[in-house]
C-alpha cells in the first residue's frame, strides 16, 4: 500500500517482483510491525489519540471552538468539494483562487495529497466491491473505513487508473511534491496561528482547531467509504454496494448519496432532491453565481430523463421480486395441451371437474363447494367452454377471481383461441409470460358470447 502523504514509492519497495509480499504473509510475532503503515498509522491513530489525551489537560475556549467548527467545514470541503467533486470526478470546473483554496483546506483535512488521494478514489468507483478497490467493502466494514490505510496492502493488488489530466494540474503536482510541509502548515500551524494571533490560544488552537478537527474530519470522510457502502436504500441500483443515507450525508457535508454518486460520478450533485442535505452540492452552486468573478462554472449534470429511467428500473427490480414471491398459477409455457374431444370426455367418462376458460383448462374440483355463487353455477360449467360466462355472461367476475382461477390452471386448449399460439411463443420466452401475470389472460375484454359452450 502506499503512503498517505506524497512518498508513495518508499513503501512499494517491500514489494520486490518475485517475493510474496507481506501482506500476504501469516502474521507472526516477527513480522506483525511490518503489516502495519506506520507512516499512515501515526497521521490517522495515533496523533488523533494523542490529540484526544490532550484536551483533559487543555481548556476549549469559545472562540477557538468557533474558530474549530469553521475550519473543521473548510477542510472537509476541501475534501467533498475539493479533491473528491473537482478533481477525482471533474463534476464541475473552479478558478484559480478557490482551486488554490481547495488545495489547502484539502491538505489540511490530512488525507494524503489530491493526486493519491484521487488516483485511489478513481480505482474504488472503476472497481468497486472487488480486490482491485483500495477500500472494498467486501473486505470488511473496518477495512473499508480505516484497515486500507494502516495496512501495508500489496500495491499490486490495486486497480491502476488514468490520472495523466491531474499530471498535467500545476496546483496538484506542486501539492503533490510538497505535501508534507503543506499538512504540516495548513492542518496544525494554520489553525493555531489563527487562534495565537487573534485571541492568543496558541495551545488550544493546535489542538482543538488543529488535531481535534482533523480527527474529526477525518473519521466523517472515511464513513463515505464505509457506512455509504453499508446503510441505507439503493433507489438507482442494486447489484453493488453503494448506499443513500441521510445520516451518512449529515455526517459528511452530503456525500450519503452514494448510491446516486456511483451510478451518476461526473453529477456535481450527490443528492438530487430539494430537501437532501447537500451542502456541498450547494457551496458549488452558490460559487458560481458570484456576480462577476464566479469561482466555480460549468457544473455537470446528468439529464433526469437518465436518472428517473434508473430509478424506474430499480423499482420494477422491487416490483418483479414480490411478484416472483406470489402464485400465479402453472406457467402457460409447462402446461399440457388438450383436444375438445379429450377434455369432454374427462369430465363426463372420468368424472373429472374440469372447466375451460379463454382457452386454459382449469381444474375446479376442489373449488366446487367453495364457489361464491353457488355450487349449481359452477357444476353447471364443467365439461363447457365457459369463457362468456365467466366474463359476464352469467357474472363478470371480478380480478380476485381471475387471479384464483389461474391457480387452478391445467391444460391449454387445443385450437382454444389464442392461448395455444401464446403457449408456443412463449415456450422459449419466459419474460413475456411474466409480463402477461398482471393481466390474466382468463379475462376477456369483449365476451365471446358465441363460444358458450358446445
Ligand atoms: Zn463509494
Ligand atoms: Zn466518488
Amino acid at each position: 500500500m502506499e503512503s498517505l502523504p506524497s512518498f508513495p514509492e518508499a513503501t512499494a519497495v517491500n514489494a520486490t517482483s518475485k517475493s510474496i509480499h507481506v501482506s500476504q504473509q501469516p502474521i507472526t510475532l516477527h513480522n506483525w510491525y511490518k503489516k502495519i503503515n506506520w507512516l499512515n498509522t501515526t497521521l490517522v491513530v495515533l496523533i488523533p489519540t494523542f490529540g484526544l489525551y490532550l484536551t483533559h489537560s487543555t481548556p476549549l475556549k469559545r472562540p477557538t471552538l468557533l474558530w474549530s467548527i469553521l475550519y473543521y467545514f473548510c477542510t472537509a470541503f476541501g475534501i467533498t468539494g475539493g479533491y473528491h467533486r473537482l478533481w477525482s470526478h471533474r463534476c464541475y470546473s473552479a478558478r484559480l483562487p478557490f482551486r488554490l483554496f481547495l488545495a489547502f483546506t484539502g491538505a489540511g483535512a490530512i488525507q494524503g495529497s489530491i493526486r493519491w488521494w484521487s488516483a485511489n478514489h478513481r480505482a474504488h468507483h472503476r472497481w468497486t466491491d472487488t480486490m482491485k478497490d483500495p477500500y472494498s467493502v467486501m473486505r470488511g466494514l473496518l477495512f473499508s473505513h480505516i484497515g486500507w490505510m494502516v495496512l501495508n496492502n500489496d500495491p499490486k493488488v490495486k486497480g491502476r487508473t488514468d490520472i495523466s489530466d491531474l499530471d498535467s494540474d500545476p496546483i496538484v503536482v506542486w501539492q503533490h511534491k510538497h505535501y508534507g510541509k503543506c499538512l504540516l502548515f495548513a492542518a496544525w500551524v494554520f489553525p493555531m496561528l489563527v487562534a495565537g494571533l487573534g485571541w492568543g490560544d496558541w495551545w488550544g488552537g493546535l489542538v482543538y482547531a488543529g488535531i481535534i478537527r482533523a480527527c474529526f474530519v477525518q473519521q466523517a470522510t472515511f464513513c463515505v467509504n464505509s457506512l455509504a457502502h453499508w446503510i441505507g436504500e439503493q433507489p438507482f441500483d442494486d447489484r453493488r454496494s453503494p448506499r443513500d443515507h441521510v445520516l451518512t450525508a449529515l455526517v459528511t457535508m452530503g456525500e450519503g448519496y452514494h448510491n446516486f454518486h456511483h451510478e451518476f460520478p461526473s453529477d456535481y450533485r450527490n443528492g438530487i432532491i430539494w430537501y437532501q442535505y447537500d451542502p456541498t452540492k450547494w457551496l458549488i452552486f452558490l460559487l458560481s453565481k458570484i456576480p462577476l468573478l464566479p469561482q466555480t462554472y460549468s457544473l455537470k449534470t446528468f439529464r433526469s430523463n437518465e436518472i428517473e429511467k434508473g430509478r424506474l428500473q430499480q423499482q420494477q427490480k422491487a416490483l418483479d421480486k414480490k411478484r416472483l414471491a406470489l402464485d400465479w398459477g402453472a406457467p402457460l409455457a409447462q402446461l399440457p395441451v388438450i383436444d375438445w374431444d379429450d377434455f369432454r370426455a374427462r369430465c363426463t367418462e372420468e368424472g373429472a371437474a374440469l372447466v375451460a376458460i379463454a382457452g386454459i383448462i382449469h381444474d375446479v374440483s376442489t373449488f366446487v363447494a367453495e364457489h361464491p355463487g353457488g355450487k349449481t353455477l359452477i357444476k353447471s360449467a364443467i365439461g363447457k367452454d365457459a369463457t362468456a360466462l365467466f366474463n359476464g355472461g352469467v357474472y363478470e367476475h371480478s380480478n380476485a377471481a381471475h387471479n384464483l382461477l389461474s391457480t387452478m390452471r391445467v391444460g391449454v386448449l387445443r385450437g382454444g383461441q389464442e392461448v395455444e399460439v401464446w403457449k408456443k411463443q412463449w415456450a422459449s420466452t419466459e419474460g413475456q409470460e411474466k409480463a402477461k401475470v398482471l393481466k390474466q389472460v382468463t379475462r376477456v375484454e369483449k365476451p365471446a358470447v358465441a363460444a358458450v359452450a358446445a
